[in-house]
């Protein structure tokens, strides 16, 4: 367990109009917190975790092996991803980014609102860290087969193309 210091952000589900609040990170560098949405909550730090750089360098090679261009912040949305998956699943539901926890009331994960309070709020939350148990089973040719699945899920999902 760690004591960490997060921000809290206001949602408001744009399915039910529920208003609900998600804790997370505005800084680039700090850990990255992982929510089900249905109570259970961890931290991945990755100035520690081995899983980041990991992750990081198959997700260059598979956006510059591609023949499509990428933003910087289509490359950070398609490494997060990515980096979402080599975490080991809770008991209940998947573990998605703070950035889109699902609505705790219908399981949407569209918001017609999501910033900081005003001013803004903090507080200190104790976490487990995420495991990477299944993803430090796999063959380096299923890791990137992993990486790459979630690269095309995204852009699927993603309207905008990339
Ligand atoms: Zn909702």
């Amino acid at each position: 367990m760690k004591q960490i210091n997060l921000e809290v952000f206001r949602n408001v589900c744009e399915r039910c109009g529920l208003e609900f609040e998600s804790l997370g990170q505005s800084d680039d560098y700090g850990p990255i917190i992982y929510s089900n949405g249905l109570g259970s909550t961890r931290f991945l730090d990755p100035l520690v975790d081995p899983t980041w750089p990991e992750v990081s360098a198959i997700v260059d090679t598979l956006i510059a092996s591609s023949s499509t261009r990428a933003s910087d912040s289509q490359k950070a949305s398609l490494f997060h991803s990515a980096l979402t998956r080599t975490v080991d699943p809770p008991e209940m539901g998947a573990f998605v980014s703070w950035e889109y926890p699902p609505c705790p009331g219908c399981g949407s994960n569209s918001r017609s609102f999501f910033g900081p309070f005003e001013p803004p709020r903090f507080q200190d939350v104790e976490l487990e860290e995420v495991t990477h148990n299944r993803w430090n089973r796999l063959s380096l040719k299923q890791k990137i087969e992993e990486a790459a699945k979630a690269i095309a899920d995204r852009n699927n999902s993603d309207s905008n193309g990339y």
